[in-house]
């Protein structure tokens, strides 16, 4: 029998997970193997051409929030050759009155400073950005081509290895080292550490070591609208992206005259399902019309020509999972994105770098990292009986933080 490949790093999954981790690895000067089940990189959720990124700023939780700052800004300094910056604004929740001092004062407390993030009434969100609401402005908001960036990062270089058309379904551990077998129990690979990037089937794959995570899919379906030169929508569109319920991108006018505008989304918990629907599309035209607070606006005007279909993964607590998985060293989590693939991929780069690589600790706070942010992406928090109530319901908005580490 032949030996199979051995590699010092082993990366499973060439989403944008995947292969941020893979890139940061060879940046700090490490080879890396990289292996998909597809043919190429991003052919699943990361298929994504639309997602956008800007930092948290609603009323959640403050160490989400901090957390989702840290990331925005490891995002932008990380893509800002693709980053398509065309600014975003999250309108004043319906049920809320505008109040500027309040919003200022909110926002400083998230150390967003102008630069960042500015409350506009409805007066100035007209002038800046072409939206009768009053909300903020985040002038940094971007969008990223996922799909696109996927590939550069996965570009052919010295010390990247990529296996594809290789599905793995099962990790064993021999003399110290991973042996990585296929669905027909033929070992494939050998590495010292894994790095699990396989989104919702990361569930399988960590099931095969003998732990259970609580993963689940939850589809989305974005759409893609055309709308006519002369519809009384088109005077509405936006120039600016908008994120509130659901969340759109600048429309585009095309050569014709008509617009593009890209509305999503759907949000179906514990489905998996890639054909797309209709209903997806209806409901995507009420987002735009909560968005644009143009409840009168015509549904029909907004004429399906095109849609993105994706299964997020999510994690029970709605954060994503990142770092070791202690039960079995060698082996780390990134894992359950969730709807903010852009920014925690941007974050699990630099931190399960320097987990592989066993950075020491100050210097991942340099970064930013405190140590109750890394404890409340670690795999570990689900182990350790760490939620305060059980059975408490999360939301993306309000995800369940273990408890704070006691001190000794
Ligand atoms: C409708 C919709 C809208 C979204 N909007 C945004 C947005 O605006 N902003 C944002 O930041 N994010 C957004 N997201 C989320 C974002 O798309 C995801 O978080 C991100 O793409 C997940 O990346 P990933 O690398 O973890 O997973 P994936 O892209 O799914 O990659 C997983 C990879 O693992 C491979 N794989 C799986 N199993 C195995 C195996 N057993 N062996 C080998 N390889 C395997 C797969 O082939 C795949 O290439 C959206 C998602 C949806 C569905």
């Amino acid at each position: 029998m032949t030996h199979p490949q051995h590699h010092e790093i082993v990366v499973i999954g060439a989403g944008i997970c995947g292969a941020t981790i893979a890139h940061e690895l060879l940046e700090r000067g490490k080879s890396v193997c990289v292996v998909d089940a597809a043919h190429s990189p991003a052919t699943a959720c990361s298929s994504h051409a639309y997602a956008i990124a800007h930092p948290h700023i609603g009323k959640g939780s403050p160490r989400l929030l901090r957390l989702t700052r840290l990331a925005f800004l490891l995002a932008e300094a990380r893509w800002a050759q693709v980053w398509r910056q065309h600014g975003i604004f999250q309108p004043t929740k319906k049920d809320r009155i505008f109040d500027r001092e309040e919003v200022t004062a909110h926002l400083r407390s998230l150390e967003l400073d102008e630069d960042m993030a500015i409350p506009l009434s409805i007066e100035e969100a007209e002038k800046i950005c072409g939206i009768s609401q009053s909300g903020v402005w985040l002038p940094r908001g971007a969008c990223l081509n996922l799909f696109e960036t996927s590939q550069q990062l996965l570009r052919a270089r010295e010390g990247l290895t990529c296996l594809w058309s290789t599905r793995i379904t099962r990790l064993q551990e021999q003399d110290g080292r991973w042996n990585l077998f296929d669905a027909g129990g033929h070992l494939m690979i050998s590495a010292d550490k894994v790095v699990i990037a396989a989104a919702m089937e990361s569930k399988a794959l960590i099931q095969s070591l003998g732990v259970r995570v609580p993963l689940k899919p939850v589809r989305g379906q974005l759409s893609i609208f055309a709308v006519g030169q002369h519809d009384s929508w088109a005077k509405k569109l936006p120039r600016v992206g908008i994120s509130g319920d659901g969340y759109c991108l600048p429309a585009e006018q095309l050569a014709d005259g008509s617009y593009r505008w890209i509305v999503g989304s759907s949000f179906d918990e514990g489905e998996d399902d890639l054909a797309p629907r209709s209903s997806s599309d209806d409901f995507n035209r009420e987002q735009a019309k909560s968005l644009l607070a143009y409840p009168q606006g015509s549904a029909e005007s907004l004429i399906q020509s095109g849609e993105f279909v994706g299964v997020r993964c999510v994690a029970g607590d709605r954060l994503p999972m990142i770092g070791p998985l202690n039960q079995c060293p060698g082996i780390f989590l990134a894992t359950a994105l969730g709807s903010r693939g852009i920014l925690w991929s941007a974050l699990a780069a630099k931190l399960i770098t320097a987990q592989v690589l066993e950075d020491d600790f100050a210097l991942l706070a340099r970064l930013g990292f405190a140590a109750d942010l890394v404890a409340a992406l670690a795999p570990a928090r689900f182990f350790a009986g760490a939620f305060a109530a059980p059975g408490a319901l999360a939301s993306n908005s309000k995800p369940i933080f273990p408890s704070e580490p006691k001190a000794k």
